[in-house]
Formats: structure tokens, C-alpha cells, sequence
């Protein structure tokens, strides 16, 4: 049965479902899932993120992890974690630039968090020779000190979405259209929800706004850990601080595409709200870092320099190619605005590089 019937069938059976479980849904079923059925990320795929872009993302990345561990006086035994490591080349490059940190992979653990078999894989080949460990949830993170990245994880998590009506919410579904068989959007009726009661002031009559339950949930666990232990997390991600009206987009083939238009088949993402992530980190005691542009952080990371060193001696079509994965990283027009960093740490540490308080 395609996933299509399935949801049919579901929405026959129980009613119009959630923006979150169509989500889950078409990212994570079994069978038909986008992530679970199919190789979606990179030049082929539907869709190309920062470390499939240029091996300098994560050699920054991982470097201003190891800043950190230095300046929390080298705690050991930790776990580097990432979460949703794709085919892991994130974490194999960040791996490869701190190869040469004197104790830094003598003390870690490397633990990985990610739903879909097929990735597994794919990041089983990639890291073969670092002997990860694939954690079930955040909740099985080890309670030692943690030093975690997450880029383009929170934005696949699913979210609700609610429409203002006087002091109530209307929660957007996907139900059938006039014709009983198409999937279309629709409204429940108008309910309270205590969990958006922070929105009533900043919000009116038919604003839309998202709520994701998970990333609280996810976060809580990170920030508990490095609170308890030390450690710092770097969240990347486009959004912004407090989402307002709807979000939602699917992508194929790097085009955007209809949403409802064939479950499964294409990439569903939102865009991230990072007040919810840092409020959970500061509900358990962990500061957060101001939220960041990633031109900004990769420049302080000295990104620039960088490439100026890979560049030299390269022939003309790869130096070409390492001046547009510069640019695609950085410029604003590009990835460098859209993106958003959040560093986590302890309240006792400094920020992460390139991160402010
Ligand atoms: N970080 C990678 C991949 C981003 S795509 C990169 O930058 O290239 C999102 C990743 O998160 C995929 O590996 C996907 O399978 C995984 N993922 C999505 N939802 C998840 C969930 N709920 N739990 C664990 N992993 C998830």
C-alpha cells in the first residue's frame, strides 16, 4: 500500500491528523518514509546542506568543539554526540580536523543519533574507522560531559500548527477535500492551549504559529547533560527567533513542491523556532549563547583564512568550486543569513567560538 492509501485509511479511520504526524509520516514510515526509502541529501538528492557543500563547515565546527573542551580544562572520558548525521560526513570531517588535538579522541565517545536504517548505513561507512554508537533517543545519552552538533536536525522534527481565533486555537490538519479522496488542509475547532498561552500577546485573530513539542524535549535532554557534566552544543539550522505564520515546505530536486502533493517523496522541513530550544536549555540550568547568523560564526571561525589554505596550488575548476562553497556558506544572500547558529554551554563557561553570550 503507498503511503498515500495508508493515510487515507488513517484519516478515514480517526479523523483529519495533525501537521506533526503527517509529518512523521512522510519523513519516518517504515516503509514509504522520505528518509527511511531514499537518499535524499547531496548533488543527486533533493536537497544539499553545509558539510555536503564543503569539507570547511566541519573542520570549523568540530574546531570550536575542541575550543571548548579546552577552555573546560579537557574533561574526559565525553561523548561527542550529533544528532540526524545524514551520511556523516559532518562528523567524519570534524573528526578528520581534530585527529591532531593532543587527548581530545583518546577521551571520546562517539555516539550518534539518527531514525532512519538508511542513513545508518551511510554513516557506518563514513565513520567506519571511529567505532560510533547509535543511540536510540537523547534520552540514552551518557550522563558524562557533551559536546554535540546538530545541524539540519530540528527543522525535520514535527510541528503543530495552530491558527489564532479570539483566545483559542485552531489546529491545522490534513483531512480529506470536497471530493473525499484528495488531501487537503483544514481547521479543527478552536480550543485552549496552555503550551501557546506565551503567544497571545505578540499574536492576533488568524495568525498562524508552530509549535514543535520535540525540540523542547530533545533540547532538555542535551542541556541537562552539559548543565550536569559540562560540554557545549552547536544547533544549526534556518529559522529564527519565534516563528510566526506558516512555515511548512517540502522540497524535491531541489525545487519546492507541494507539500500534500506525494507523501513520502519529498523532503518536509519548518523553519526552526530557537527561543523554544533556548528556553528548554535555560529551564535546566544551561546558558545559551546570543542566536548567530552562520556567515557571521563561520567567519569568526575563520573560515576566510581557510580557504585561502586550500586554495593554494588548486587549478582553476577547483579553485572555482571552493569560491562558491565560500560564498554558499557565508554570503547573505545564500546560506549565511537564512541559517542560525545557537551555542549551549555550561553558565560557569565561556561561549563556544564564535558565539556570544
Ligand atoms: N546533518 C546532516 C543531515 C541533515 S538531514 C547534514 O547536515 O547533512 C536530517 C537528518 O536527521 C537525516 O539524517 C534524518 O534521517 C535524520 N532525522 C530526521 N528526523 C529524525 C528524528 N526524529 N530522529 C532522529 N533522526 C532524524
Amino acid at each position: 500500500m503507498s503511503l498515500r492509501d495508508s493515510l487515507r485509511r488513517r484519516i478515514r479511520l480517526d479523523g483529519p491528523m495533525s501537521i506533526a504526524d503527517y509529518m512523521s509520516e512522510c519523513l519516518l514510515n517504515p516503509e514509504h518514509g522520505y528518509y527511511t526509502s531514499q537518499t535524499a541529501i547531496g548533488a543527486e538528492g533533493d536537497f544539499i546542506t553545509a558539510p555536503e557543500i564543503s569539507q570547511m563547515f566541519g573542520e570549523l565546527l568540530g574546531l570550536a568543539l575542541v575550543q571548548a573542551w579546552l577552555d573546560q580544562g579537557r574533561p574526559g572520558p565525553f561523548a561527542l554526540a550529533e544528532l540526524g548525521p545524514g551520511r556523516g560526513t559532518l562528523m567524519a570531517d570534524m573528526l578528520r580536523a581534530t585527529r591532531g588535538i593532543p587527548g581530545f579522541q583518546d577521551a571520546m565517545e562517539l555516539v550518534l543519533i539518527e531514525a532512519a536504517p538508511r542513513m545508518q548505513a551511510l554513516q557506518a561507512e563514513a565513520l567506519a574507522d571511529y567505532a560510533p554508537r547509535w543511540l536510540a533517543s537523547v534520552e540514552d545519552l551518557p550522563q558524562k560531559p557533551l559536546f554535540l552538533v546538530a545541524n539540519e536536525f530540528f527543522d525535520a522534527l514535527p510541528v503543530r500548527q495552530f491558527q489564532r481565533q479570539g483566545n483559542g486555537w485552531c489546529e491545522r490538519r490534513v483531512g480529506f477535500g470536497g471530493d473525499g479522496e484528495s488531501l487537503c488542509f483544514g481547521l479543527g475547532a478552536a480550543t485552549g492551549q496552555p503550551a501557546l498561552s506565551h503567544r497571545l500577546g505578540d499574536t492576533r485573530d488568524g495568525d498562524l504559529v508552530e509549535y514543535c513539542e520535540v525540540a523542547s524535549v530533545v533540547t532538555e535532554a542535551i542541556a541537562q547533560r552539559i548543565a550536569g557534566h559540562g560540554g557545549a552544543a552547536l544547533i544549526v539550522d534556518y529559522g529564527d527567533w519565534r516563528s510566526l505564520g506558516n512555515t511548512l515546505q517540502a522540497m524535491r530536486a531541489h525545487a519546492p513542491a507541494d507539500p500534500l502533493a506525494d507523501p513520502g517523496r519529498a523532503d518536509l522541513t519548518t523553519h526552526v523556532d530557537f527561543e523554544v530550544i533556548a528556553a528548554a536549555a535555560r529551564a535546566q540550568g544551561c546558558a545559551h549563547s546570543r542566536l548567530t547568523t552562520q556567515g557571521v560564526f563561520l567567519e569568526r571561525l575563520g573560515i576566510t583564512a581557510r580557504a585561502e589554505a586550500l586554495a593554494a596550488g588548486l587549478d582553476t575548476d577547483p579553485l572555482n568550486q571552493l569560491i562558491t562553497a565560500h560564498r554558499r556558506l557565508t554570503h547573505p544572500d545564500e546560506m549565511g543569513n537564512l541559517f542560525k547558529v545557537l551555542g549551549l554551554f555550561p553558565e560557569t563557561s565561556p561561549p563556544p567560538a564564535g558565539l556570544e553570550k
